[in-house]
């Protein structure tokens, strides 16, 4: 068949008026199914937080009933996402909870609640107390700055620092956490500093 130009345009106008056509009672259809469930503000109650894994601060929307958190969406009101989250924002409900097979809440049973630590050239973790986390990173650091801490380079510049350890911040912390660490590691003498997001 021979098209004219005339022609091409005319039957692709046809098409595309009633791809949108149907389009539109598809979408007809499915709000008229939706407008049969219950708005879920009917039995839950709405809370705004933040996404904590990443620096770009999407706003998110947790409904929750009997104290049980029943789903996590985008909030369409927030400026910085407009309801939209990325497939890690998308997936936070599993943080805490997961959906049983008659689709009911559950606490994630994979859900770590305590510090793990592996021994240098171990081959398990072991659980340990946040006091003995604590200590035991505070008192690594300070061993290592102290036996590596440089005052004066090759060339008798002043330098005060130390090459020994390296700082990786962190995307579950504010910018002014982050800047917070970067201000600590730098008084410590650390130089060798990063961020995931580059924070
Ligand atoms: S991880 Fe994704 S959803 Fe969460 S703040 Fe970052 S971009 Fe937004």
């Amino acid at each position: 068949m021979k098209l004219s130009r005339r022609s091409f345009l005319k039957l692709t106008g046809t098409a595309t008026a009633a791809a949108t056509l149907t389009s539109l009672s598809l979408q007809g259809d499915s709000v008229a199914e939706a407008s049969s469930y219950p708005v879920r503000l009917s039995y839950a109650k709405e809370v705004t937080s933040i996404c904590t894994f990443c620096g770009v601060g999407c706003s998110i929307l947790y409904h929750v009933k009997d104290g049980v958190v029943i789903n996590a969406e985008g909030d369409p009101d927030s400026p910085v996402n407009e309801g939209a989250l990325c497939p890690k924002g998308g997936s936070i409900y599993n943080l805490s909870y997961m959906y049983e097979k008659k689709g009911k809440p559950v606490v994630n049973p994979n859900r770590l609640t305590k510090p793990l630590y592996r021994a240098p050239g171990s081959d398990h973790w072991e659980e340990k107390s946040w006091d003995w986390m604590m200590e035991t990173i505070v008192k690594r650091i300070k061993d290592t700055r102290d036996s590596t801490f440089q005052t004066v380079d090759e060339n008798g510049v002043t330098v005060n620092r130390t090459t020994a350890i390296a700082w990786l911040g962190s995307s579950y912390c504010t910018n002014e956490e982050n800047y917070l660490f970067h201000k600590m590691a730098r008084a410590m003498g650390i130089i060798n500093i990063d961020h995931c997001a580059r924070l």
